[in-house]
């Protein structure tokens, strides 16, 4: 979700700064279309188009330490790209990367998850809006961290046209058009579909492990599963299985597919048949099943931990099957989702946890402190716990998901 503030725009040393440092990350940002992976909207198959990078399998650090922890950052509603033509917008962009940054230097993560709404694409007037999420990616990219991404709502939203615009101090100066020599004839209106948007990180990054579903999914397009397998390294065993999943919104309504469901389904039954591997799930939009969470939860916040009552669930608009199928799978330890900008808990559900990641840019509604939700899995004997990483250091709400 994402409102976009009203804030002043009066002109200060930022704006020069903030200018500079876009234009010099444009440049950091050409690099060689290096991807072993790279493929071309050509070649599509019915089955998975554009498999993730390495049949998807990620492997604990290991090396001479045995390392027997993989550890996963989860950076939800960066909302990049806001109010370009102001000050605050660039402004606040900075300040996510800084979030990012800090995060990623005090945990030091294995992998990091983009939990959607990367981008407020429906705040961008540029003919490609990769070049935004491209300086969303940069801080893990920068560190050697290998990612995946999924889409919110936000992502491939069509522009809104601010009512300021047609007042008195008519339309401002678009920077799509000045500042990054996209030439005025590409400053677009249109929107950057998903396809695109994936498309491009795949080939400018060996490092994304970000796969698109097969065709048969779409219009949603992040539907991928990715293993982590054992720290030894002879061992191609699995020690679990992260399920990545589109939840609609921006060009397509908020909800998580009949069909979705149906390929879950079969792609959980061929690669856990028995539910002897441990799986959590990624998704934006909260289901519907957190509504009833929190409800029950209320009076007691029972078992609970997080931020639970600063705003309401803005849930999807369905449930179509989805939910029904990880309550029956003993496997599913969790789900985790961002959206609600305002929340961060866990909460027990059936025999799973549902989760909230914790809002990690400055863009985007609210002026909650900024943080991330982190992830350590341990191999042998497998357990998952989670906490929030805070932008100022400090670490709360730690749960064990799984053991
Ligand atoms: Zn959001």
């Amino acid at each position: 979700m994402a409102r976009f503030p009203n804030r002043s725009s009066a002109p200060n040393r930022w704006y020069t700064i903030t200018v500079l440092f876009l234009i010099l990350r444009n440049i950091v940002m050409v690099r060689p279309e290096d991807g072993p992976h790279e493929n071309t909207l050509g070649l599509i198959a019915d089955d998975d188009i554009f498999a993730p990078l390495n049949d998807g399998c990620l492997r604990f650090a290991g090396g001479s330490k045995g390392a027997s922890s993989f550890k996963v950052a989860l950076f939800a509603d960066l909302h990049f790209g806001e109010n370009a033509w102001s000050d605050w917008g660039p402004q606040q962009d900075l300040n996510s990367v800084k979030v990012m940054s800090t995060i990623l230097d005090i945990e030091s993560p294995d992998f990091v998850v983009y939990l959607g709404d990367v981008i407020t694409a429906n705040n961008l007037p540029i003919h490609n809006a990769s070049f935004y999420w491209d300086q969303a990616i940069s801080p893990t990219r920068d560190r050697n961290i290998p990612w995946a991404s999924l889409f919110g709502n936000h992502d491939d939203a069509p522009f809104e046209w601010p009512i300021d615009w047609f007042s008195s101090s008519g339309i401002p100066q678009i920077l799509c058009s000045s500042a990054h020599d996209f030439g005025g004839d590409k400053c677009s209106f249109k929107g950057t579909t998903r396809l695109e948007l994936m498309r491009d990180e795949r080939r400018r990054n060996s490092l994304s492990y970000t796969g698109f579903g097969p065709r048969n999914l779409w219009p949603s397009v992040s539907n991928y599963v990715l293993t982590i397998v054992s720290p030894k390294s002879d061992s191609k065993s699995p020690v679990m299985l992260m399920y990545f999943l589109d939840s609609g919104g921006g060009s397509y309504p908020e909800v998580i597919s009949t069909i979705q469901s149906e390929w879950f389904r079969n792609k959980s039954q061929k690669m856990n048949p028995d539910s002897s591997i441990p799986e959590i799930v990624f998704w934006h939009i909260p289901s519907q099943a957190y509504k009833n969470a929190a409800k029950k939860a209320a009076p007691r916040r029972a078992q609970c931990v997080g931020s639970m009552f600063e705003e309401r669930v803005a849930a999807q608009e369905a449930e179509m099957g989805m939910m029904k199928l990880l309550k029956e799978r003993p496997s599913v330890k969790a789900i985790f989702v961002g959206h609600n900008h305002g929340l961060d808990w866990c909460c027990p559900y059936e025999k799973m946890w549902l989760c909230y990641a914790r809002h990690t840019g400055y863009g985007g509604y609210g002026n909650w402190a900024r943080g991330a939700r982190i992830l350590e899995i341990i191999d042998e004997p497998f357990s998952l716990k989670s906490w929030i990483r805070m932008e100022n250091g400090t670490l709360h709400s730690e749960v064990v998901l799984s053991t």
